[in-house]
């Protein structure tokens, strides 16, 4: 792996090491920086994880989630450690500006960086750069960082445990991104302790009642499909926030219902904020939502999973999406081969 002798060197001597991941972060974002603080840790570094905001809540078991620092909340504590850090880990994300402040004030510093992410367009951000957008997560590229790292990997079950949570997650559960490569790694997982039925039982079984309710008043009075472009639409708006006391992450994955129907080929989840309405995007086969979202939403993300927002209402957020829909008819409405 080019580079890798560098990475090594740096972390021969113990360092201070600060781990950040993306706004509003998956369990791919937690699971990689997690399993990299443990690593380190146990490597003998003394490390931060920071994330710009907070992680959802069904994630709260996993091993080490109470020692990430929240920058939104803990501003102070996380900017001092930056400024005394000799190393900055970067995973799941490409660019400094998906994680708002702390990229400004990480960029004003001099730290020996490692990238490791699988989302297009990276920015030449790392002394140390592992960028595969082929790869299914952060965590798969993150396992095969820490084997060509060392002759004996040193893999432990809670690292194991934030990897599958990862992988698992990213791949809607093994659906898309999978590769002989990958399920050569889940079973390298399994052999390390890996228990996939309790942690899928951890990860999928455990949704307040509220989001079901949710769920169901989204597909109900809020979804609009477009048969005309193959496309369909969910939105949430401000009442629906206060009325179902939507928290972060309690959103994850409704957008991904659209995509059931059979004639859905492009799937778009407006949800209004307090100052921006924040879109995910999904779609079927060749069609690319990451252009959608990187040309007309201030986004990007991956060919069938993006994102992007708008700094309007509600309305006109819709209104946009409605007025692109044309452009890309023909692409949109011909066989989306899988
Ligand atoms: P989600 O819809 O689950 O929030 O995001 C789907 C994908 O789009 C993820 O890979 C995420 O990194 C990417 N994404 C979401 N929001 C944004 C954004 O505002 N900017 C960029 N560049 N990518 C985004
Ligand atoms: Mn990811």
């Amino acid at each position: 792996m080019q580079g890798i002798e560098e990475v090594r060197s740096v972390l021969s001597y113990p360092k201070r090491i600060i781990i950040t991941s993306h706004r509003n972060p998956d369990g791919d974002a937690i699971g990689s920086s997690l399993a990299v603080y443990h690593w380190l840790m146990e490597m003998g570094h003394q490390v931060m994880v920071a994330f710009p905001s907070e992680y959802p809540a069904i994630y709260n078991w996993m091993p080490g989630i109470n020692d990430i620092k929240i920058h939104d909340l803990e501003d102070e504590e996380v900017d001092e450690f930056i400024n005394s850090a000799d190393v900055h880990v970067i995973l799941d994300y490409n660019s400094l500006s998906r994680i708002d402040k702390m990229g400004d004030r990480l960029s004003d510093q001099q730290h020996f960086t490692i990238l490791i992410d699988h989302h297009l367009y990276p920015d030449a951000l790392g002394d140390f750069i592992l960028s595969d957008t082929s790869a299914s997560s952060t965590c798969e590229l993150v396992y095969r960082f820490i084997k060509a790292f060392s002759s004996r990997p040193q893999i432990s079950p809670k690292m194991a445990d934030c990897l599958y949570t990862g992988i698992v997650t990213d791949t809607g559960s093994f659906q898309y991104s999978t590769s002989p490569a990958l399920f050569r790694t889940i079973a390298d997982l399994m052999d390390l302790g890996v228990d996939n039925h309790g942690l899928n039982h951890m990860i999928f079984n455990n949704l307040p009642e509220k989001s079901l309710r949710l769920l169901g008043h989204c597909l109900y009075n809020r979804m609009e499909i477009l048969d005309e472009y193959n496309t369909g639409i969910i939105f949430l708006n401000k009442h629906d926030f206060q009325v179902f006391d939507i928290q972060r992450g309690d959103t994850e994955g409704i957008v991904n219902y659209l995509l059931k129907i059979k004639h859905v080929h492009m799937a778009a989840f407006f949800r209004q904020q307090p100052s921006i309405v924040k879109i995910s995007f999904r779609s079927k086969g060749h069609f690319s939502v990451e252009e959608i979202a990187k040309n007309y939403f201030n986004g990007g993300g991956h060919r069938n999973a993006a994102g992007g927002y708008m700094k309007s209402g509600l309305a006109a957020a819709l209104k946009k999406f409605k007025e692109v829909l044309p452009i890309y008819k023909e692409k949109l409405t011909k066989e989306v081969l899988i």
